[in-house]
């Protein structure tokens, strides 16, 4: 009963197999399709701006999607000094937000052609970025209103990535306004347009310049400064666990030492498919977390284990399957994979799979356009876990092989890793599924189901050890954490 909560209703979204919904979405952006955005700081003060960055469509660089001002040293300075913490009331603050998630889900063309060109997304991903975007909204709006007598920290800075420019960008932010923080916002550089446009919708619905301003700019530059500074009350971080380690450093001499720093990070998530495994849904499932999103997702799975006894069967599935995926531009609906975010990421990926195949460890790559950023889905046999010295941002899978009396070894090497994002199993025993998850140290575990895509509200997100700091974001522990005063029976 508790899922039919009014405030547990997330967005309704697009249902792509419906002709009219393709229709409806094509009519909705082709206006977009050669628009060039511009975007810069968005201050409670005047902007002075720096160099100009121009963005550059990763499937088609020939396509420029537009230019985003970086915010110079005045401005920082400016908005440090105009931030101010939004002082309406908690119900206010949860209408204005809620006013938002409705101006995010009308103006849905531009959204979703601004998340093709400038992130590569394809339109599945963009609609469910969307959706998480304004169930955000909407769910942190709700948990604020509960916290009403909470204090704020004061002034929050936010620091997001480019993988869910939209949804994660969204999601910090209206968690500290809805506990009535002030936000300074710093997107990934390879976001801003999208952030920018974010940013006009919130201002747009009422939230206060003073409440919320943008900062673009490079993170040593922007990010240093806005998370060394006395007057930053905390900070929300989502990126890599190196840059979190540093944030925290940068904190520390200037901070209350329980002021907060929310970090979700990496992970080198895995899977385990044991020989009870229906191999049809395994296939699908690995298919979906290792390689949607051209594996950008710090939940994805990087390193699958298959028990021996099925494995060869197993893998020539799984390999088979991989070679229906269509790479492509993200625009055409018929496109499953689009580009990787940009050349530098390219490379690095690129690095790695050839150093596999002058070792003979590369099992299968499939073939990738020339044109744009992108990388075939690919997988590389290893021994374990353990060969992998960090996460590989992009499609590529690692295989292992185990035996049945290993199963308990094979968890003990996954949580020595350190990390403990995600972690996926495919088995249809269950004591052997509770031996596995008795043992194992992670966020978010999914059984005989894909491992990426969780759900607001329903399915809080984030991870332990080297993945976060917690508390998991979409959950009810997240905003509590934005006051000085968590609620009571909430641990943080
Ligand atoms: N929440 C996303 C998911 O469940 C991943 C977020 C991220 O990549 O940071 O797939």
């Amino acid at each position: 009963a508790d899922l039919f909560r009014p405030e547990r209703a997330n967005a309704r979204g697009w249902e792509l197999r419906e002709p009219d919904a393709l229709d409806d979405i094509d009519a909705a952006r082709s206006p977009w399709a050669d628009h060039r955005w511009q975007a810069g700081p968005v201050l409670a003060a005047e902007v002075t701006g720096g160099e100009a960055h121009e963005v550059r469509n990763p499937a088609r660089p020939d396509d420029v999607v537009g230019q985003v001002v970086q915010a110079n040293e005045a401005d920082l300075g400016a908005a440090l000094a105009a931030a101010a913490p939004w002082t309406e009331s908690a119900a206010q603050r949860a209408a204005v937000l809620n006013r938002a998630a409705d101006l995010y889900e009308a103006n849905f063309g531009e959204i979703f052609a601004l998340l093709a060109r400038e992130a590569g997304k394809g339109l599945p991903d963009a609609v469910a970025e969307l959706r998480e975007a304004v169930d955000f909204l909407r769910y942190y709006a709700a948990r604020g209103e509960e916290l009403a007598d909470a204090a704020p920290w004061g002034v929050f800075t936010c620091i997001s990535p480019w993988n869910f420019p939209l949804a994660i960008f969204t999601g910090q932010i209206s968690a500290a306004l809805a506990a009535g923080n002030a936000v300074l916002a710093k997107p990934a550089e390879a976001t801003g347009l999208i952030a920018h446009r974010a940013v006009e919708l919130l201002h747009q619905a009422g939230v206060p310049r003073h409440a919320l301003q943008l900062v673009p700019g490079a993170g040593r530059k922007v990010g240093v400064a806005l998370t060394g500074d006395a007057r930053v009350g905390g900070v929300c971080f989502t990126g890599s666990t190196a840059t979190a380690q540093a944030i925290h450093r940068a904190m520390a001499p200037v901070l209350r030492p329980d002021a907060p720093l929310i970090a979700e990070t990496g992970g080198l998530n895995a899977m385990i498919v044991d020989s009870t495994a229906l191999p049809e849904q395994a296939v699908k499932d690995i298919v979906i977390s290792a390689f949607q999103s051209a594996g950008q997702r710090c939940s994805a799975l990087r390193v699958l284990y298959v028990q021996k006894d099925i494995a060869d069967s197993f893998t020539e599935m799984l390999l088979g399957a991989m070679d229906e995926l269509r790479l492509g531009d993200p625009w055409r609906i018929s496109t499953d994979i689009g580009p990787v975010i940009d050349a530098d990421a390219k490379a690095k990926i690129d690095a790695h799979v050839a150093a596999a195949k002058a070792e003979g460890r590369l099992v299968h790559q499939v073939a990738a356009p020339r044109t744009g950023t992108f990388v075939g889905p690919a997988v590389i046999r290893v021994s374990g876990i353990g060969d992998l010295a960090e996460e590989i941002f992009g499609p590529v899978l690692h295989l292992a092989t185990y035996r049945a009396e290993d199963l308990d070894r094979v968890v003990d090497a996954i949580n020595a890793s350190g990390f403990g994002l995600t972690f996926g199993m495919h088995s249809r025993i269950d004591d052997r599924v509770d031996q596995v998850t008795r043992r194992l140290k992670v966020g978010n575990l999914y059984i005989n189901r894909n491992q990426i895509g969780a759900i607001v509200g329903s399915q809080p997100f984030g991870g332990e050890g080297l993945s976060g700091t917690g508390p998991k974001a979409g959950g009810p522990n997240y905003v509590p954490r934005f006051t000085r005063r968590p609620l009571p029976g909430h641990a943080v």
